[in-house]
């Protein structure tokens, strides 16, 4: 039985707590949408440097091939999820990028396969070979911020991680696809848990899960073993940031403009870990990636597994279609995702979710002068001053703004979305952060 009261002391401070807005697709078991006619996928999903192209038109191309790839160590290359031929080379819809290069692939619905697939015992891997294959599939953190992975696993010389946190939160609203990835892959999710701690070597191995997911921790617990151990936070926005889930479990800060790690902390994504599990293992680049597709507008919200390049149109098509049209599109959560204006864009591998919302849900309420009730203080996990940041980028008193710190902004939402007044701070906040960063 689990200690409800001591559950709810785990957490940090600020944050808000919101509608969870999950039960349209918590409750249902995940489907995989098949491969459609036609794929585009982008060169660049990661953050790093950019890939080249290493195909052109014409091309055959199997499923697994490499696609496109960089030399620099911040980067991860991509595969094609099907076989068949390049169509083109050329800017399309990037969900975040604007217009970015990309890859149209035509599917001959052969599913050929560029090798057999290669099984591997992990523990008979050293730790540099797993962090090859890791970087070889094209692993990136599956959370939404698509860091490559094996640039993580990859602890500079005379850092030490003695803890390794397994991120399970997934604190946004309407995002349920780590919530069915554990209960639904719980052996696969923790195997690759497994393989990370191997990696590290650390000593103490946490997966966090928030306090309404329990289904998920009692999967697990069935299936882990010492020193893996679970621990239950409360629900609270935005209890999956990093420095926040270091701060509810080992009640460490994080100094502004660190890293986990130099708190001897690394913080991986249960997503992450079970597509570290498919290569490691089974030898399978990432391809395919599960994301939660929900909203009133939708016939048919869940969970679905969707190759890497499926346009959204084609995602919609399988589902049934709309019940309304949407008045607005996200992709990621409605917290830190990002508007889209075209169902032409594709899933890429940090796509967690794309969220179709009715005018409704969707509302945009008219900016109105600060009351002054520094509910956005008490919000900030960060403890900024959002108000004070807001007002020095509106009157442009660029000379004030360093020492208000924009930059450890982690652009959660919490203060926009307790603001009275429906003032954007996320936004001032935001080009606070560029005028800051172009200064340097
Ligand atoms: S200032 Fe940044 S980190 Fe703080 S609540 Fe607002 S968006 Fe989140
Ligand atoms: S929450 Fe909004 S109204 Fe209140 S102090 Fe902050 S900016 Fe002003």
């Amino acid at each position: 039985m689990y200690n409800y009261t001591a559950m709810l002391s785990n957490t940090f401070r600020g944050g808000v707590c919101l509608a969870e807005e999950k039960e349209l697709t918590v409750g249902k078991k995940t489907k995989e949408i098949p491969a459609p006619k036609e794929l585009i996928v982008p060169l660049c999903q990661h953050i790093g440097s950019p890939n080249e192209s290493i195909v052109k038109e014409g091309d055959a191309v199997r499923v697994g091939q490499v696609l496109g790839d960089a030399k620099a160590f911040v980067s991860a290359p991509v595969h094609s999820p099907i076989s068949g031929t390049v169509k083109s080379v050329q800017n399309f819809f990037h969900p975040v990028f604007g217009k970015s290069p990309a890859v149209l692939i035509e599917n001959d619905e052969k599913h050929e396969p560029l090798s057999t697939s290669v099984k591997n015992d992990p523990a008979r891997l050293s730790k540099e070979e797993i962090i090859t294959i890791v970087r070889n599939a094209g692993i990136v953190g599956m959370g939404g911020a698509a860091f490559p992975t094996h640039v993580k696993l990859k602890v500079p010389e005379g850092k030490i991680i003695d803890t390794l946190i397994i991120n399970g939160a997934e604190c946004e609203p309407y995002l349920t696809g780590d919530h069915r990835l554990m209960i639904e892959k719980t052996k696969e999710v923790i195997d690759g848990v497994n393989i990370v701690s191997r990696v590290l070597g650390a000593k103490k191995v946490i997966i966090a899960v928030e306090s309404n997911k329990l289904s998920a921790v009692f999967a697990m617990k069935k299936v882990i073993k010492p020193p893996l151990k679970i621990e239950v936070l409360k629900t609270k926005y935005p209890q999956g940031g990093e420095k926040q889930l270091i701060k509810a479990i080992l009640k460490k800060e994080v100094p502004p403009g660190k890293l986990p790690l130099d708190v001897g902390v690394l913080v991986q994504n249960v997503g992450t870990c079970f597509a570290i599990q498919n290569a490691v293992c089974d030898g399978k680049p990432l391809t395919e990636r599960c994301v939660t597709f929900t909203g009133s507008c939708l016939k048919e919200p869940g969970n679905y597994i969707v190759k890497v390049g499926t346009r959204l149109r084609d995602v919609i098509d399988y589902c049934g279609g709309f019940l309304t049209p949407p008045a607005k599109i996200i992709s990621g959560g409605p917290m830190m995702g990002v508007s889209q204006y075209t169902l032409d864009v594709p899933v890429v591998k940090g796509t967690t979710g794309v969220l179709f919302l009715s005018e409704k849900e969707a509302a945009i309420c008219e900016e109105m002068p600060c009351i002054k009730c520094a509910k956005c203080v008490d919000s900030c996990p960060l403890r900024l001053l959002p108000t004070d940041i807001m007002r020095m980028v509106k009157y442009s008193k660029w000379e004030y703004l360093k020492e208000l710190h924009p930059s450890d902004c982690v652009e959660c939402g919490a203060c926009s979305y307790v603001c009275p007044s429906k003032i954007p701070l996320t936004q001032y906040i935001k080009l606070g952060k560029i005028k800051e960063l172009n200064k340097r």
